[in-house]
């Protein structure tokens, strides 16, 4: 074969293996900031909620958004609109985290909480608190002003006031609803799936590019003196590593910490690529495996959203400069600004 002919076979050969290629994928268009919440998974579905009652709760969920998000057009940073975005589900007794928590079967209030910043990793938590007002607050200042990750009980509240963060009575998360739900479960002795939810949770992504997430919880209803749960531990309820993956949880806590649910998550989409929700999918199932239900709200490094649950509802949303959008039963709204 003469030389010319050679070439143009070769390069023939070339093209058609290049148009037999996949076409790469786009990178995905990182939003300037993203935040997204959940107050809690569980059995929620149209059925046992009053229209007020929804309402109430979707107006709870737009001012907890409304907080975060303030902060990230500022351009302040993912970890602080997290705890923004947690302190105002914690202050709304709608919510079972700070006011409005559940009662231990001792009748009092043991709060968790946790927060973790992707950048450096950097991560505060607190467990069995019980005189602080915002128990994620505490969580912070364990993250910046020591240099250990989790306090608990008198130390943990002892920690947090001498910080500044403020004290309460225990009496201050009291509510009748929560104090009727205790008596219920004390006289029936079993406890059913709304006697722990609304547990809540914040991942965001800010103008910087650093992820952050945060979980703040009374626990379940009845609860010995003394249980933790997931929410306050790093790797089970809430994790964040910039350029991965942000998950805060909410589920029956004992399997959650067994599964490792959160850092199970960010490993399979650091090490398997898989997207965030094939792999909070896996992370779940392996939930139910054990017997186990609940939900994440996970985002991406390119502060993709996904909110994955078994449970019939979780309370949701999620904001960015395009709007807000929340949901509550069944399966997520689909994409777009107000869909719901
Ligand atoms: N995970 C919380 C706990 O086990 C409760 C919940 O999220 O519903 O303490």
């Amino acid at each position: 074969m003469r030389l010319p002919a050679l070439l143009a076979g070769l390069l023939g050969l070339t093209l058609a293996a290049c148009a037999s290629q996949p076409a790469p994928e786009p990178e995905p268009v990182r939003p300037e900031w993203r935040l997204a919440i959940h107050g809690g998974a569980g059995v929620i579905t149209p059925e046992n909620m009053s229209a007020e009652g929804e309402a109430a709760y979707r107006e709870a969920l737009q001012r907890a958004l409304g907080a975060g998000a303030e902060v990230l057009r500022r351009g302040g940073s993912a970890v602080d609109a997290v705890q923004a975005s947690v302190v105002v589900m914690e202050d709304d007794p709608l919510f079972n985290a700070g006011k409005g928590a559940v009662m231990t079967a001792a009748r009092r209030h043991e709060l968790d909480a946790s927060i973790m910043s992707g950048a450096r990793r950097n991560a505060g938590a607190v467990a069995g608190v019980t005189s602080v007002r915002n128990p994620i607050s505490a969580a912070r200042v364990v993250m910046d002003e020591s240099e250990h990750v989790m306090f608990s009980g008198r130390g943990a509240d002892e920690f947090a006031r001498t910080h500044g963060v403020a004290t309460v009575a225990n009496s201050y998360f009291t509510t009748q609803r929560r104090r009727e739900a205790l008596e219920r479960v004390l006289r029936e002795r079993t406890r059913d799936d709304a006697d722990r939810h609304g547990t809540v949770g914040a991942v965001a992504l800010d103008r910087n590019g650093h992820l952050a997430a945060a979980t703040s919880t009374g626990g379940m209803t009845a609860k010995a003196a003394g249980r933790i749960g997931d929410s306050p531990l790093i790797g089970a309820a809430t994790y964040a590593e910039d350029d991965v993956c942000a998950v805060s949880a909410t589920g029956h806590g004992e399997y959650f910490i067994r599964v490792g649910v959160a850092k199970t998550i960010c490993e399979r989409v650091k090490h398997l690529g898989e997207g965030i929700e094939a792999a909070s999918a896996a992370a779940l199932d392996e939930v139910a495996a054990l017997g186990g239900d609940g939900g994440v709200v996970v985002m991406d490094g390119y502060g993709r959203v996904g909110f994955v649950f078994n449970s019939s509802g979780m309370y949701r949303g999620e904001i960015d400069a395009s709007g807000a959008r929340t949901a509550i039963f069944g399966k997520p709204p689909a994409a777009g600004p107000n869909s719901e």
